[in-house]
């Protein structure tokens, strides 16, 4: 199976070369000296800075991008191009995004860097920050298959947080009109996505780039493109994602259109619920002892292998009863059963004989 996850940054410049010159900038250069760039589209007074793979191997939103910019510049969005001026940093880490990692090169979280700007990255988008001085921010991610949308809900395929401004979490003017606005694309996207928009933990942490943005006035949106099951490339969600931006520029569009800050309010917190894969009649062999009718919890581990993503599969969990949810259950073939599985370094599955049970293709 081609994994479309990976989206390293030649991809990006692929794209980027069909655009005129004036219409991009090199903001900055990585850790490993690969240009940052940014795009300007549309002419409008309404300036919005929008981000993704801040986090390299968080390719989603930036794939819905490349859907969504041709969108955008079509001749039918004109009103949309007058009204509006987007800020585009397609792939602001690209040395993650060679790497597939979350991290940059130096091993730093960027997203928590907003106040230390320790990494030339963090510099980059702060200075693009403070003179553009947009009205709106989009801070763009990806989340893991673990979450929720509530206790007992459904996978989260979206989520979205408008990130508080300070420690009580009050609700400024920036932090409500982002609400508003989230609660608008929730709104939306409902039919679609019933029950299944998560709201992220909006504790404050003013290291994190969207906290950090609303502390200092303008409202801030955190999308998360999470998972449909089933879809471990992330097609669906691309879609889900390439909606969102579309209602949201819409609604933006026709600020007559009474929004609430109560669809926001009501989304169900993330839980971390789910692994992957529940196998269950497995006979673990644990430190030389075998036990019988053993369950284990199976996380993929998306991994770069020679310029492709592999879902490598990890046990994250294992005993005869596990409380976690599964997005796939298992029961072990009769030819299996009997023989003791055995882990190395507590949580790498090493026998080959049971590949095909493990694997995400099957
Ligand atoms: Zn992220």
């Amino acid at each position: 199976m081609i994994c479309k996850r990976y989206l390293p940054p030649h991809r990006i410049e692929e794209f980027l070369s069909e655009f005129d010159k004036n219409t991009r900038t090199v903001i900055g250069q990585s850790v490993e000296n690969r240009p940052i760039e940014l795009l300007k589209i549309g002419s409008g007074a309404f300036k919005v800075l929008m981000w993704s793979q801040m986090h390299g191997n968080e390719t989603t939103t930036t794939k819905a991008l490349f859907d969504f910019i041709p969108w955008f510049l079509n001749l039918e969005q004109r009103t949309l191009q007058n009204k509006f001026t987007l800020h585009i940093i397609l792939q602001l880490n690209p040395d993650g995004s060679e790497r597939y990692t979350r991290a940059n090169a130096n091993h730093v979280d960027l997203n928590r860097d907003a106040i230390d700007k320790t990494q030339p990255e963090s510099i980059a988008l702060r200075n693009v920050y403070d003179s553009i001085q947009p009205d709106l921010c989009l801070n763009l991610h990806g989340q893991r298959t673990i979450y929720a949308a509530g206790v007992g809900g459904p996978s989260a395929s979206l989520s979205f947080l408008a990130p508080a401004a300070d420690f009580d979490r009050m609700l400024t003017p920036a932090r409500i009109k982002a609400m508003h606005l989230i609660s608008g694309i929730a709104d939306s996207l409902a039919e679609v996505l019933p029950n299944a928009i998560g709201r992220y933990d909006d504790t404050f942490n003013p290291n994190c780039v969207g906290d950090s943005f609303t502390q200092s006035g303008t409202p801030t949106i955190l999308f998360e493109a999470g998972h449909v099951p089933g879809d471990y490339q992330r097609e669906q969600t691309k879609i889900h994602i390439l909606n969102a931006y579309q209602a949201l520029f819409e609604q933006l569009a026709e600020p007559s259109q009474p929004l609430e800050t109560i669809i926001y309010s009501n989304l169900p917190q993330n839980k971390v619920e789910f692994c992957d894969l529940m196998v269950s009649n497995i006979c673990l062999r644990v430190n030389g002892v075998d036990f019988v009718d053993q369950k284990i919890a199976i996380q993929y581990k998306e991994t770069l292998i020679d310029g492709r993503i592999e879902f490598l599969p990890e046990m994250v969990a294992y005993g005869s009863r596990l409380t976690v949810r599964a997005h796939k259950y298992k029961i072990l073939p009769d030819a299996l059963r009997s023989i003791p599985l055995q882990f190395k370094e507590e949580s790498l599955v090493t026998d080959s004989r049971f590949n095909d049970v493990f694997s995400l293709n099957n």
